[in-house]
């Protein structure tokens, strides 16, 4: 027998007696007083009917001669003790012949007249003798035959009471010791592990709740995965140019000149970039970038960025405009990240617009939030791209960002700073015309 069984049988067995002693007790208890009742009133009754028929006596005869026989008969047919005593005490009668001269009565007797009520003629005592030998007697009958009654229902109760805890203990195990197995496998790193939920009640959910987050350690695992297989794959590429160059170099295919070290240089940036960008990614993601909230003037954050990018807007013959609401509220934020945040999208912004486009900016409040704008006349996004474009080292062409020195991961990191600051971030295009990105 299993801890649980036995934990259950035992309860059941304790509610069993406990249900049939409170039984028996109040079963008891009621029977007793009834019976008590029904004496007392008897004894009453009977009182009252032998006062009246001893007055009817005393009034035919004058005196007690001659009365001994019927208070031996009612002594003896109501099982009780009677004595007579004239009104100075004196024993006249007693119903069990055994005492006699002055009667010394523990209770009060029934004083008795004659019919005209003219005199006292006498005092009469009635104790009920074995008090409850009836009752007694009655009550211990009852109980032997309820008792019985009492061991075979205890016994098909408890026979019951174990299979119950038998069939109870089995279902509420199973799903348990289904958990318990599929949790071990979980922890040696079998993340495949799933429960079966076939019931609605605190075990489904249990089972619910162990899928759920065995489906999200699997999910976690699977990024954990791709993450590494894509940072691998990222930092490859300027390390195979590195080395293709030094080899070059080593092997006298390739002279060590100027540009050649220019562009060592460069792949060697890129690759210090892509270090700091995907360690602030890894801060992001795990929830722990930092931010300097403070009471921030966003107009002012914005309409700076503006024309910091002036001039990488003038060199490419970009027109570059800031609209700003002048009554933008000051918002808790972090000034450095938004500021990051502004300068990587118009950026990005200026990259994808052709010579004598234009970008604007415009910032103003909606639905209690402020919302900032960047759109560009640059050649836009395709659909399918712009699923996509904030998923972590997606770039739209592999081959025209690295020469703009781009990672791929400008636009996750912002959005996922917006998120920081419970904001939301989106992109709208149509390839060809332009592109806006809104936060
Ligand atoms: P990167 O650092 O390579 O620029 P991002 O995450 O910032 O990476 O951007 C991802 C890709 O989205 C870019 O490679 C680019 O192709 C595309 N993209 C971003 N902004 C724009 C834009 N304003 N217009 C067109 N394409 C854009």
């Amino acid at each position: 027998m299993g801890k649980l069984q036995f934990r259950l049988l035992a309860s059941f067995t304790l509610v069993i007696f406990v249900a049939m002693g409170a039984v028996l007790f109040l079963l008891n208890q009621t029977t007793k007083d009834i019976l008590e009742n029904r004496q007392a009133e008897e004894m009453v009754a009977l009182s009252s009917r032998m006062q009246s028929a001893l007055t009817e006596y005393y009034t035919i005869n004058r005196d007690w001669d001659g009365i001994e026989p019927y208070i031996e008969q009612w002594g003896n047919i109501y099982e009780l003790k009677i004595i007579l005593t004239d009104t100075e005490g004196s024993i006249i009668v007693d119903s069990d012949n055994k005492l006699t001269g002055t009667y010394t009565p523990d209770s009060g007797g029934i004083p008795l007249t004659t019919l005209f009520r003219t005199s006292q003629t006498g005092i009469l005592y009635i104790t009920p003798k074995a008090t409850s030998s009836f009752s007694l007697e009655s009550i211990q009958i009852l109980f032997n035959a309820i008792g019985q009654y009492f061991i075979v229902g205890g016994i098909v109760s408890i026979a019951v009471a174990i299979i119950l805890s038998y069939i109870l203990s089995r279902r509420v195990l199973s799903p348990v010791k289904e958990l318990t197995g599929a949790a071990r496998k979980l922890g040696k790193g079998d993340l495949s592990q799933r429960v079966r939920v076939n019931e609605q009640s605190e075990f489904g959910e249990l089972a619910e709740t162990f899928n759920s987050m065995a489906a999200n350690l699997e999910k976690a695992e699977e990024l954990r995965k791709n993450m590494v297989a894509d940072i691998a794959h990222e930092l490859r590429t300027p390390l195979t140019n590195i080395k293709g160059y030094l080899e070059a170099v080593l092997d006298g295919v390739v002279q060590p000149s100027e540009s050649t070290i220019r562009n060592l240089d460069e792949e060697a940036t890129l690759l210090a970039r892509l270090v700091s960008d995907l360690q602030e990614l890894s801060l992001a993601e795990a929830g722990e970038l930092k931010l300097q909230v403070e009471s921030t003037d966003i107009g002012q954050i914005i309409g700076n960025t503006c024309e910091l990018m002036q001039t990488k807007a003038v060199q490419k013959k970009i027109t570059l405009r800031c609209e700003i609401d002048n009554n933008l509220p000051v918002i808790p934020a972090d000034p450095q990240r938004i500021g990051q945040v502004l300068r990587n999208l118009i950026t990005n912004a200026l990259t994808a617009t052709p010579h004598s486009g234009s970008v604007s900016i415009t910032a103003g409040q909606k639905d209690g939030f402020v919302e900032v704008s960047i759109a560009d006349s640059g050649e836009g996004i395709s659909p399918e791209n712009l699923e996509r474009i904030f998923e972590r080292f997606y770039r739209v062409d592999k081959s025209r960002a690295r020469a703009t020195g781009g990672t791929g991961l400008g636009l996750t990191i912002a959005r996922r700073l917006i998120e920081a600051h419970h904001g939301t971030m989106r992109a709208e295009s149509e390839p060809g015309k332009g592109s806006r990105f809104i936060f």
